[in-house]
């Protein structure tokens, strides 16, 4: 039974913060999808597409790859109409075990759109399959530049053919014979703009796992400058008739924005059994793992420890801010409740000075300051009405010559006794604040 021994890897590479990659692995069908559009606009074409496609493969056998990848054509199109993914699309290059049919004819088919591509390596030697609907792939086709020169060239990431930009897409298609011991490889630019032709094949050449394969092509693409996302998978033909139980499961590779730590432990489910279908030595592979776990974190880490460092400096700003805020207002409600005077009656009933606000503030209570020992019931009716309305000074002094206006007015409304007292009491309220005790006394001692 003809089917792939997979390996998978994918990362985000060293200079972007989003991975918009999006790969599928199964048994029988690999994919690499390399998504494009502001905001989420790349993410989601590529998911889309992986999605669709795997579905569509799933539900409706692979017999047309091609009619699978239109559908994926589709449905990112589709929703390339949403507000923040308009423009969005992605490339799509997918591989798939098709049969065996009536005949017991097993075969591969292949197809492509976009600038992802798809290798072989087939005795010892790497061959591209697929052409790069790009700008600079068409300069090199019409012979005005070299490849050498497109592979440097500042324009050679724009394509000129994607899923998702219209309803139809021109879709290139291949049916290849399967051929135990030929390996394939599908990647994104990320790969093959940041390491040259001859050193992924040496690579590929030298790791026989595939699953170390791709890791190792992901870190060479992160040595080479990281760039871009960087997405490979690995696929080995096997013919093992079917003695090799069970095998992996459908999966899509796509680490999330911050998860390649992720990645790294999905990755060793795929490296686990895919090396004991090659030759069960689960030991070696569980090692490469290790370094490969250490390897990638450390790539991703950097843009989220300085995210981390930002937030944690911005919350610490923020709670001294609220701390100063509250604190200047604690201290304005402390001064306002507590400089101030008033004049009302005292537990005595006597008319009397009080610092602080009538009936106190939150915990401030008025503080008792000075009595004039007047009754309130000494003054006049329009008098009394006055102290019984707690009449506020911002000073002691302002206070105290309001009684002293008082006392006078009390004097001349022919009131004796009470003047007298009064008079009294204005300077005992003087004898406290000496700089107004001639204003206080001098009109009610005439
Ligand atoms: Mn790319």
């Amino acid at each position: 039974m003809i089917r792939f021994a997979v390996g998978a890897a994918s990362d985000v590479g060293r200079r972007r913060t989003v991975n918009e990659d999006c790969a599928f692995v199964s048994e029988r069908v690999v994919a690499v999808a390399d998504g494009m559009g502001g905001h989420e606009g790349g993410e989601v074409a590529s998911e889309v597409a992986i999605d669709v496609l795997r579905s569509a493969i799933v539900d409706q056998g692979i017999d047309s790859l091609a009619e699978a990848v239109a559908h994926a054509n589709v449905a990112v199109w589709e929703r390339s109409g949403e507000e923040g993914l308009r423009g969005m699309g992605t490339t799509m290059c997918v591989l798939a075990v098709v049969g065996p049919d009536a005949d017991g004819r097993t075969s591969l088919a292949l197809s492509n759109v976009g600038d992802s591509r798809v290798y072989v390596v087939a005795d010892a030697e790497l061959e591209r399959l697929t052409e790069d609907h790009s700008l600079v792939e068409g300069l090199v086709r019409e012979g005005r530049i070299t490849s050498e020169e497109a592979a440097v060239h500042p324009q050679r990431n724009i394509v000129t053919r994607v899923l998702g930009i219209a309803e139809t897409v021109e879709i290139d298609s291949w049916e290849l014979e399967p051929r135990p011991g030929d390996r394939y490889l599908l990647c994104s630019d990320g790969l093959f703009n940041e390491v040259d032709e001859s050193r992924i094949a040496a690579t590929l050449r030298r790791l026989a796992d595939p699953q170390e394969a791709a890791h190792e092509l992901v870190s060479l693409a992160n040595q080479g400058g990281g760039r871009d996302n960087i997405t490979v998978v690995v696929a080995d033909v096997v013919d093992d008739d079917g003695s090799v139980a069970g095998g992996f499961g459908d999966r899509v590779v796509r680490p999330r924005r911050d998860q390649v730590v992720d990645l790294a432990g999905f990755s060793s489910v795929i490296a686990d059994r895919g090396h004991s279908a090659v030759d069960g030595d689960g030991a070696a592979a569980a090692a490469e793992e290790d370094d490969e776990r250490s390897m990638l974190p450390r790539v991703a880490a950097a843009p989220r420890e300085k995210g981390t460092g930002w937030f944690t400096w911005r919350s610490i700003l923020f709670v001294l801010l609220v701390i100063a805020v509250f604190a200047t207002a604690a201290g304005a409600v402390a001064w306002y409740a507590q400089n101030g005077y008033f004049v009302a009656t005292d537990d005595d009933g006597e008319i009397a000075v009080f610092q602080g606000r009538p009936g106190g503030l939150l915990w401030f209570e008025p503080k008792f300051v000075e009595s004039t020992g007047v009754e309130l019931s000494e003054l006049t009716p329009v008098l009394r009405d006055r102290i019984e309305a707690e009449p506020t000074f911002a000073s002691f002094d302002e206070a105290e010559a309001y009684l002293a206006n008082m006392a006078e007015q009390l004097e001349r409304s022919g009131g004796s006794e009470p003047a007298t007292t009064t008079t009294s009491t204005s300077s005992s309220i003087t004898s406290t604040s000496t700089t107004s005790t001639s204003t206080t006394t001098a009109p009610s001692v005439p």
